[in-house]
This record gives structure tokens, C-alpha cells and sequence, in this order.
């Protein structure tokens, strides 16, 4: 397959959505590719209920001349102006754009305690995705644990549906999350939203300054054990949803050479970043929710567009919905004793089995790799990077294609349609068939 479009959107979350109608409305050729089945990101695909926002957005994408690429995973950026993508059923794609726009969302973080791996034990937000999908919570007892305004929505959602929350765990102190709620006053929907949650789950411990130390159980997770401050206690649970907030999804940006800022793409208020014609929106630039990201997907649409005026009002109205951005990030901050979770025998790359006695004595992020394989495995240290990151302070320095797992059959169509040259990416990432990232 191949296809060439004036703007291409990586990504059809709320950012990725809003960017490819502002750039259709515009009278442009856009193509919208996303690895999943339907459109929606994080938030909007899921059954169930839909916001009055996600659906208007919806409508007005179907009835847009936006060319859809659902189920297409976009794996290398060979060259300048061309990416290469992957469906499902194996079919390989080269997809050419004169101007492009970055939506790739975030994954939440993870971090290794006793335990983590057990059956049942999983990410707060993946849980939650599990039972909209259908996956029955009634009467199970759930403890929700991590950090971030992800906890309350998840917690209130599997509620719902008639979940017993046992307890959710936020690791950031009282004093930090009041800060947050006073800094939120300017935010009104936003507190009451907050507000609603701790309603919906009222009745349900809400226990700050605390954490999972270890889970439990023979086949699958029976109980976590809980610490707040000095004090340390045993809960019986079915289910755990644990997430540290949320790590941006940087790796295609990076592999086309965009400039990254304490991990996060760096752009300017027209949503463009380092590399002319490549925008990025939504939270690769920052985890602002989901309010944000569709002003930024506006913002870029219209500027790929090159109606630069129009995009510059929409700016005006991000850069009042920073602060926000900012206080999330202040109180999602880890408290460093969640670094002393993992034991010898704790796995901290669950791909390729590896535990933490294997990382005594590497002292980077490739040092553990080549010796240890951590990093390694199908999902390329999405997980176990930002995990070493904040255990060891790795920095994982470079990005190589493929970024997503791909059939050697798709490696070798893109090199054919590369005519054999160099697979590499503009920065000069090392070539694709590198035993290590295969
Ligand atoms: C359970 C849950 C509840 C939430 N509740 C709220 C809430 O109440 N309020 C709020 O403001 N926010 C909430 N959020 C956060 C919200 O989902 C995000 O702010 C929002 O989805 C960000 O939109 P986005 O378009 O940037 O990214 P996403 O929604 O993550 O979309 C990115 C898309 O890009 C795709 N993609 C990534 N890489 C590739 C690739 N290489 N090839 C093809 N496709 C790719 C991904 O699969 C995904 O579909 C919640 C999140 C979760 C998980």
C-alpha cells in the first residue's frame, strides 16, 4: 500500500481527532493513521459512555474527507517526508506527507514492587480499558494504587460497574494534593470533576502518602500489602490497577529528530517542533489531559494548513491551560522511597525475564542491554525504561526502527521500497536490521 497525503496525523486520540478535522476543514488532503481498530485514543474509543465532546468530534471526523488508516502501526521514518507502517494482517504501508502531525499519546508508568506480575495485577488505566471491553468487575474487590487524577476516574468508572473498591492509594502526601485542588480553583469543571469521582466512590478508602509494597497470591493476586507512612497492613483484593501517571509516547518523534526537553517534545506556539513541517500535539508535549489535547490538535491542524493567523487565537487560549499542565506535574512528582520497592529478585524487564540482582553493576541504560537484555523484549523498554529511569537515573539516549515490533516480511517491503538504501532516520539512527532492536 502506498498513499501520499499534504497532511498526515499520526495517532487518532481527542489531539490526533481535532488535528485532521482542523486540517480537513482547511481543504487539505489528510490521512489519519492509528493502530487501533477505531478512532478515539486512551478516552474516546472505549464503549460505553462517551462525552458529549468525544462524540461531536467523532461526528465530525466521519463527515470530514479525512482519509482513516485504522489498524496501521507506523514503525520507521525512513526519510524525510515518508513513514512506514504496519496492519495487522501484515500488509506494509508507505505513507509520504508534506507536512506532519504527531498525536501519539502516552502509556502509564509502571513500576516494579514484589509481586507486580502477578495475574490481575495491572496498569490502573489498562484495567479499566479491560472492563469497558467487557471484562466482568461486579463484586470484585479492587485496590487502585499509583499516582495521578487517573486513580479517582478509574476507581469511579469500575465502581460503576459494580466493583467493590477496597482502597485507592495515592502516593503524593495531603499537603501536595490540597495545593493541587487550590491551584485547580481557576478550573472549575475540572474540581468539580474531581469531586464527582471521590463521590462516585465514597464509602472507599482514599489513603494518600501510601503505596502497594508487595502483592500476594498462588496463582493470580490475593492481597497487597499497603505502607503509609510507619505503618504497613495486608488487604485482600481480586484485582490491582496500579499506575505512576503517565509517560509520554516520544519514541517516533525522537526517531524523526525532533528536539526533546526533559522528556517531552519541545514546540513552538504553532504546535511545530525542531524539525520544520513536523508538529506534535496532545501529551508527547506535555500530560495536560484531554481538554488540551484537542486545542492543541486545532492549533496544529490549522497551522499545517498554513492559516497561521487562525491557529495563533487558538494559542493564545493553550498557554492559559498550562498551569494546569504544570501542577499535574508537581504533585504526580515520585516520592524517592518508591525506589527501595523492588527486592533482588524483583523482575524489572518482564519481556526478557530480567530481575533486579542482573542490573547490580550496569551503569547504563545500553550497558544493561547488551548485558542483560533488559530493554529487549516486544515492547522495546516501554515499560522497564522509565522504570530504570527512575531507579537508576538511566537515560534511554537513542531511538532505532523499527519503534514497534514489526514481520521481518514489513522490514524487508520497506527496504525494497527503500531500493535497499540506508534505513535510517533523519538523525542517523542505526539501520533497522541491528539484532538489537529485532
Ligand atoms: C482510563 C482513563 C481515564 C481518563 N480520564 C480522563 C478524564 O477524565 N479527563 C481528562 O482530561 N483526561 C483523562 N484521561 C487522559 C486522556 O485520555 C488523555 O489526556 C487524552 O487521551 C490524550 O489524548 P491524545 O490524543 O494526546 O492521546 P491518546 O488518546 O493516547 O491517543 C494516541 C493514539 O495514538 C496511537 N498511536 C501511538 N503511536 C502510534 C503509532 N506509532 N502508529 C499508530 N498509532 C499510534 C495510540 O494507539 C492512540 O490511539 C484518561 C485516560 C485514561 C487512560
Amino acid at each position: 500500500m502506498k498513499d501520499s497525503f499534504d497532511i498526515l496525523v499520526v495517532g487518532a486520540g481527542p489531539a490526533g481527532i481535532a488535528a485532521a478535522v482542523s486540517a480537513a476543514a482547511c481543504g487539505k488532503r489528510v490521512g489519519l493513521v492509528d493502530d487501533n481498530p477505531a478512532a478515539g485514543g486512551q478516552i474516546w474509543r472505549s464503549g460505553g459512555e462517551v462525552p458529549d465532546d468525544a462524540q461531536r468530534w467523532i461526528a465530525m471526523l466521519e463527515a470530514s474527507s479525512v482519509a482513516r488508516l485504522q489498524g496501521w502501526r507506523v514503525f520507521d521514518a525512513p526519510r524525510s517526508g515518508v513513514l512506514h507502517a504496519e496492519r495487522g494482517d501484515g500488509e506494509c504501508g508507505e505513507l509520504c506527507y508534506k507536512n506532519l502531525i504527531l498525536a501519539t499519546g502516552a502509556r502509564e508508568r509502571f513500576l516494579p514492587f514484589p509481586g507486580w506480575t502477578l495475574p490481575n495485577v495491572m496498569g490502573a488505566g489498562g484495567l479499566d480499558a479491560l472492563v469497558r471491553g467487557g471484562v466482568p468487575i461486579a463484586g470484585k474487590r479492587v485496590v487502585v494504587a499509583g499516582t495521578g487524577p487517573l486513580l479517582l476516574a478509574v476507581a469511579a468508572h469500575l465502581k460503576r460497574h459494580g466493583a467493590r473498591i477496597v482502597a485507592v492509594c495515592e502516593q503524593a502526601p495531603l499537603s501536595r494534593l490540597v495545593r493541587f485542588a487550590s491551584r485547580l480553583l481557576g478550573e472549575p469543571a475540572k474540581l468539580r470533576q474531581g469531586a464527582e469521582y471521590r463521590i462516585a466512590i465514597r464509602g472507599a478508602r482514599y489513603l494518600t502518602g501510601c503505596w502497594i509494597v508487595a502483592a500476594h497470591g498462588r496463582d493470580r493476586v490475593e492481597s497487597v500489602r499497603l505502607r503509609q507512612g510507619s505503618k504497613q497492613w495486608d488487604v485482600a483484593c481480586d484485582f490491582v490497577g496500579c499506575g505512576f501517571h503517565l509517560v509520554p509516547n516520544i519514541e517516533l518523534p525522537a526517531l524523526l529528530g525532533c528536539r526533546i526537553d526533559h522528556g517531552f517534545v519541545s514546540v513552538d506556539d504553532s504546535m511545530q517542533t525542531s524539525v520544520p513541517g513536523v508538529y506534535c500535539v496532545g501529551e508527547p508535549t506535555g500530560i495536560g489531559g484531554v481538554e488540551l489535547a484537542v486545542l492543541e490538535g486545532e492549533i496544529a491542524g490549522r497551522a499545517a494548513a498554513g492559516r497561521a493567523d487562525e491557529a495563533r487565537k487558538h494559542a493564545q487560549r493553550r498557554r492559559g491551560k498550562l498551569g494546569f499542565l504544570r501542577a499535574l506535574q508537581e504533585v504526580c512528582t515520585l516520592d524517592p522511597q518508591l525506589r527501595s520497592l523492588p527486592t533482588a529478585d524483583t523482575r524489572i524487564c518482564r519481556c526478557e525475564d530480567v530481575r533486579l540482582v542482573s542490573l547490580d553493576g550496569h551503569n547504563t541504560w545500553r550497558d544493561a542491554k547488551l548485558q542483560t537484555r533488559c530493554g529487549m523484549g516486544p515492547c522495546q523498554g516501554r515499560v522497564c525504561g522509565p522504570a530504570t529511569e527512575f531507579l537508576f537515573g538511566w537515560r534511554v539516549e537513542s531511538v532505532r526502527p523499527p519503534i514497534f515490533p514489526a514481520l521481518v516480511s514489513s522490514l524487508g517491503s520497506a527496504c525494497e521500497a527503500d531500493g535497499l538504501q540506508q534505513n535510517s532516520a533523519p538523525q542517523g539512527a542505526s539501520p533497522a536490521f541491528e539484532k538489537e532492536t529485532l
